[in-house]
């Protein structure tokens, strides 16, 4: 994705509040991003831990979620709905988001279960193939569907904008 400033994020959140828009704080990493190869950035808010963010590039545009942590899976292991990695269930918690415009302001929110560091991108890179004969192609369909499924996602939030 094209590289993004702390003001271009902030403003590409579509679902936030002015006091969510001005508390967000960038990722540790932010100055040393690659963005090259990010296919979207979503990362959890250093000090508000149960906030996170997802900004991907719609349409050509930076749109960017607010996401609000419930806990994680109790116990067992889960599935999480954006990269499909099998975690263990404290790694995989319920992210929902306030949709935007009159949906958000009766209520309306999107969740689901997402890697609970918001780590899907990398997720899904680490995984690697599961066995010699599952080729490279089926690594790049499983980068492919986590990009597709991430913005679907980011696009039910704000299909309402
Ligand atoms: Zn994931």
């Amino acid at each position: 994705m094209r590289p993004l400033t702390e003001d271009q994020l902030r403003r590409a959140l579509v679902n936030a509040t002015r006091d969510e828009r001005e508390r967000l704080e960038l990722p540790h990493d932010f100055p040393i991003l690659e963005w090259d190869h990010l296919d979207f950035l979503a990362w959890r808010d250093p000090t508000t831990r149960s906030r996170g963010y997802v900004v991907a590039e719609l349409g050509g545009e930076p749109t960017g979620i607010v996401l609000r942590a419930s806990g994680s899976v109790q116990g067992g292991s889960a599935m999480c709905n954006i990269c499909h990695s099998m975690q263990p269930g404290n790694q995989v918690a319920m992210f929902t988001a306030r949709r935007t415009g009159d949906a958000g302001d009766r209520g309306d929110s999107v969740g689901t279960y997402v890697c609970a560091d918001l780590t899907c991108h990398e997720n899904v890179r680490i995984a690697g193939p599961l066995a010699p004969s599952e080729v490279r192609a089926s690594v790049d369909r499983r980068i492919d569907g986590t990009r597709h499924r991430l913005e679907s996602f980011v696009e039910r939030v704000a299909s309402a904008a």
